[in-house]
């Protein structure tokens, strides 16, 4: 019964405010009153950038910000979708044939990805239909994972619905927070800060570039150790093949390849394999035309990002008096490799950093994709209100004085919750 599920907690809907006006606007939507309310936070990574897909563990801690949803299963078999805010158009379909059209980037194919995902994990034949209501707060297209959050809430919701046990659907895919927790250090606040460039969709090319850039190094450091490289997709994999630690794989980064920009030429006379088998099998379709890959710079910062997690986990452990300034210095080190070597900063994030520095944070870097987005700062806790006027003014007022003032660009994180479902009392 989902009212013993983990994580849910009945009986609060009505304590809590952002519940009551979305109750209300749930009635004038669809005349009835939700079941329901289920939440899934945002997050914000504090250190491990563009590792996770060359398969190295990152350390992201949710945040306040959240999706929130209210839902009311119906017996129609139409799945129904509204949202608090009007540039989220509302979306009607039947459950029984849900289509997720790829090629546009509509807010209702993340609900789409979340619900059929769990209809698929679970084989389900005969999906229920719903009414739900989607607020959100977290700033879309800022690092954040606003996108995330709205499909775990989704699969969620969908759960809940169902009436299934939380324990029985993996639930550290709905938690940011996965797997060892690490305890930060309570002197220090960790500041979120927009630098007001929505990382635009230009940068979804660079992101696929990097991603067969990195799995490039990793085949051509597979051959060189003569390991069979075809299999290998991942620089994980070369390190765990091999058994070394992430001091070598840097080592090795450093005779096997080189910094000047492979071509395709090159990369082909490297493996022994045709253009077309390049092409074909190894890279993607979105990156058949990109002519030069920068293997050294993507492999040198993915090995010594995934240091820096493991040095920033064992600091964190070990607690030593200058925790604060020994994870400030590991944060600006991971910019700086970001910024350099694997080229996702752009000028506002590097001036936002400088600027974070300059007034008291002990480290500062950006912090999701980049290219645009968040930073993230550690910041010492007397510190923090000076910090944060200072930073108001030299940035923001100063800088980007039409921002609208509403607009929630700079906050200090309590680490939020994880997912939670809320009853209707
Ligand atoms: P990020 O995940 O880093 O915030 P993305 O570009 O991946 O950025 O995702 C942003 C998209 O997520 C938005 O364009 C929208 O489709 C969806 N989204 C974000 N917030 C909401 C919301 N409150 N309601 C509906 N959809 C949302
Ligand atoms: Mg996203």
């Amino acid at each position: 019964m989902a009212s013993e599920a983990p994580g849910t907690r009945g009986a609060r809907a009505a304590a809590q405010p952002r519940l009551l006006k979305l109750k209300e606007m749930f009635k004038s939507k669809f005349g009835s009153i939700p079941k329901y309310y289920v939440r899934a936070p945002g997050r914000v990574n504090i250190i491990g950038e563009h590792i996770d897909y060359c398969g190295y563990s990152v350390l992201p801690m949710a945040v306040e910000q959240d999706m929130l949803i209210a839902v009311e299963p119906v017996k129609t078999h139409t799945l129904q979708l509204a949202n608090t805010n009007p540039l989220y158009p509302d979306f009607s379909t039947s459950v029984n044939n849900i289509q997720i059209d790829k090629t546009k980037p509509l807010w209702h194919n993340y609900f789409l990805c979340g619900f059929k995902g769990i209809q698929e994990h679970f084989g389900l034949s005969n999906p229920t239909g719903m009414n739900c209501l989607v607020d959100g707060n977290i700033p879309p297209s800022s690092g954040l994972s606003s996108s995330s959050a709205l499909v775990c809430c989704a699969g969620l919701v969908t759960l809940t619905v169902l009436g299934m046990n939380l324990s029985k659907a993996k639930l550290i895919e709905f938690n940011p927070l996965r797997a060892t927790d690490v305890k930060l250090p309570s002197g220090a606040a960790f500041v979120i800060a927009n630098s007001c460039v929505q990382m635009n969709k230009a940068a979804t090319s660079h992101f696929n570039v990097r991603v067969v850039e990195c799995r490039l190094a990793a085949k051509l450091l597979a051959k060189h150790k003569g390991l069979q490289w075809d299999e290998v997709m991942r620089l994980e994999e070369v390190q765990a093949k091999l058994g070394v630690s992430l001091e070598a794989m840097l080592l090795l980064t450093k005779d096997a390849l080189h910094p000047e920009p492979y071509s395709r030429e090159e990369i082909c006379m490297c493996l022994g394999i045709s253009l077309e088998d390049l092409r074909t099998q190894i890279l993607t379709p979105n990156t058949q035309d990109v002519l030069v890959f920068k293997l050294y710079q993507r492999a040198k910062h993915v090995y010594s990002e995934a240091a820096r997690v493991l040095r920033f986990k064992a600091i964190c452990e070990e607690a030593p008096d200058n925790t604060v300034q020994l994870l400030g210095e590991l944060m600006n080190q991971s910019h700086g490799s970001c910024r350099d070597l694997y080229e996702c900063s752009c000028s506002e994030l590097d001036q936002l950093v400088d600027i974070c520095r300059k007034f008291g944070a002990q480290g500062s870097r950006l912090t999701g994709a980049g290219w645009g987005g968040c930073t993230v700062s550690i910041v010492p806790a007397d510190k923090l209100p000076d910090f944060l006027a200072n930073v108001q003014d030299a940035y923001y007022k100063r800088r980007h004085h039409s921002e609208a003032p509403e607009k929630q660009n700079l906050f200090a994180t309590k680490p939020g919750g994880g997912a939670l479902v809320f009853l209707e009392a």
